[in-house]
């Protein structure tokens, strides 16, 4: 299911190029156009729901626990020391793509302020 005009749906299609990271038949992920850090990525769920409140309960289970594998894979590479795993809910929540998504934010030692 896609939404016209929906940019990740574009992305998820292949019309609109991405760095994809990780690809089955459910999720997407891809880097961020705009990195907070190095290797910032964005978990997608290929089917379009705008945000959680649309998420059917077994598809947010299933994200999260592919946040988990993407934060096991992604320590190994990148040798970050943490993550910070965000996830925005309308536009005053700051929601700019409404196609559900979480950030998966490598964080590194010293790396400063950035949420
Ligand atoms: P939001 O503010 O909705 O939580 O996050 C949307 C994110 O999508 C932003 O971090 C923004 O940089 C990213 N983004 C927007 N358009 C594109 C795009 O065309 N490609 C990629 N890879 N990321 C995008
Ligand atoms: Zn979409």
């Amino acid at each position: 299911m896609r939404e016209n005009g929906c940019i990740f749906c574009k992305i998820i299609a292949g019309e609109i190029p991405s760095q994809t990271i990780y690809e089955d038949d459910q999720f997407k992920v891809i880097l961020d156009v705009a990195p907070a850090t190095k290797g910032h990525a964005l978990i997608l769920p290929k089917d379009h729901y705008a945000n959680l409140y649309e998420l059917p309960e077994e598809k947010a289970v299933d994200a999260i626990k592919l946040a988990k594998r993407m934060m096991a894979v992604m320590t190994d590479k990148l040798k970050c020391d943490g993550f910070n795993l965000v996830q925005n809910n309308g536009e005053v929540a700051g929601q700019t793509v409404f196609h559900f998504h979480m950030h998966l934010i490598p964080r590194y030692k010293n790396d400063g302020e950035i949420l």
